[in-house]
């Protein structure tokens, strides 16, 4: 589930709610749109509280993690979405997690004007992320002793929630519901809001050509229609992306999905062109000479889907990459429907080994020299592929491969 923020427009100071993924803020008051920047590692936000003294609050901090959790073990590649908050401070007394409790109300970003101190977060990511994959094998009912080769997270939001407390006398009290907790305030030691946690907000105009740029809140990288430039919304300012289109031949298709096409050599497993790739995983069809000089491209969605669909999908269209002609600079005139970019690359890279796994037709040669291989990225770019309207599915213009259309709608609330 997505949560929701309510965020004060940063222009004119107006309501606005969106969703915890949203990136661009439209202000129905004012008409501004901004871009929301995340220089200093994950998003603040506090459960709301209906405290008359707000000085006095103590924030505790709780990690939340929501993405896909991939693991390689002998019998194939598994996968699980995770959707969790920790607690990260340890102060005894404290609920272990948020529960439901931020999907029952709308956040609020901290900012220099939240009121009260927070206590310092005191965790690990590691140990979050072990204690998140002990759970995870536990689930998949896997023994101690099954070797895990691999195991990544992808699409991850991180964020930090915290929980508003209130100490009187030596009591905290819950703020968000005005419970007494057993734990003694006495321990508890805040912190100032720090300044590199302020959220930093961006005019949404292209740095080439000062023109506005559209797109939707979700969206990471927005296209400049003047200039054909894509914009990759980095920490500090946006990123100009190299971003093509494959042509969908004689007819115009109705949709370009993007994918982040990944250059990419594993030297562990000895694969560095695309005839190493369908070697080493056993591929069902005849190697090309011309294959042998023609660098292992992976692809890999840059739109959110669920697991299995996410985990195919890349499969498909990376052992099926010959097929497509070559590929044009974007023009959004005659480029039909791009679909918004809602995964970044930094989690797209993350996926290689996995995708690699799945795409393997016995793991024999390929899982157990997993954890020593290391993917060696040469180049990165965004590929929009055509696809064409199939009543309930989008079929890939050269391939076949389909992806229904309640799965692509289905992954925006992931
Ligand atoms: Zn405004
Ligand atoms: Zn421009």
């Amino acid at each position: 589930m997505n949560l929701r923020v309510e965020q004060p427009c940063p222009q004119c100071g107006g309501s606005i709610t969106l969703s915890m993924n949203d990136r661009l803020l439209s202000c129905a008051y004012c008409k501004v749109k901004s871009f929301l920047l995340s220089s200093s590692g994950p998003f603040r936000f506090a459960l709301p509280n209906r405290a008359k003294e707000q000085h006095k609050l103590l924030h505790a901090p709780y990690l939340r993690f929501k993405g896909n959790v991939f693991s390689v073990t002998d019998s194939g590649v598994s996968h699980r979405v995770l959707d969790t908050t920790q607690d990260g401070c340890g102060l005894p007394g404290l609920p272990a997690s948020l529960g439901v409790r931020p999907q029952a109300m709308p956040l609020a970003r901290v900012h220099s004007g939240t009121g009260g101190l927070y206590l310092p977060f005191s965790g690990q990511l590691r140990e979050i992320f072990e204690k998140a994959t002990k759970l995870h094998n536990l689930a998949e009912g896997r023994s101690k002793d099954e070797p895990v080769y691999h195991q990544a997270y992808i699409g991850e939001t991180l964020s930090f929630i915290y929980l508003p407390l209130l100490p009187k006398n030596d009591v905290l009290f819950d703020a968000v519901l005005g419970e007494p907790l057993r734990g003694s305030a006495a321990s508890a030691k805040g912190v100032p809001f720090q300044p590199t946690w302020q959220t930093k907000f961006k005019a949404a105009l292209c740095p080439r050509c000062g023109g506005n740029l559209d797109g939707e809140g979700d969206c990471l990288v927005p296209i400049c229609t003047n200039c054909n430039i894509a914009w990759q919304i980095g920490k500090e300012y946006l990123e100009r992306t190299d971003c093509k289109v494959v042509p969908g031949g004689s007819h115009s298709p109705a949709l370009h999905l993007p994918f982040w096409r990944i250059t990419a050599a594993l030297p562990a497993l000895g694969i560095a062109s695309f005839a190493d790739f369908a070697e080493r995983t056993n591929q069902p069809f005849v190697v090309r000479p011309e294959w042998r000089s023609q660098p292992m491209q992976f692809w890999i969605p840059a739109f959110k889907l669920r697991p299995e669909i996410f985990l195919r999908t890349a499969k498909q269209i990376t052992i099926s990459q010959r097929q497509f002609g070559a590929e044009r600079d974007l023009r959004l005139k005659t480029t039909a429907n791009p679909y918004p970019v809602t995964l970044p690359l930094s989690e797209a890279r993350q996926s290689l080994k996995v995708v690699l796994a799945a795409s393997a037709a016995s793991g024999r040669n390929i899982f157990s020299k997993l954890p020593s291989a290391e993917a060696d990225v040469t180049a990165a770019e965004l590929i929009y592929l055509p696809f064409d309207d199939q009543h309930i599915d989008w079929a890939q213009s050269h391939t076949g491969m389909v992806i229904g259309k309640s799965i692509l709608q289905f992954g925006r609330k992931l």
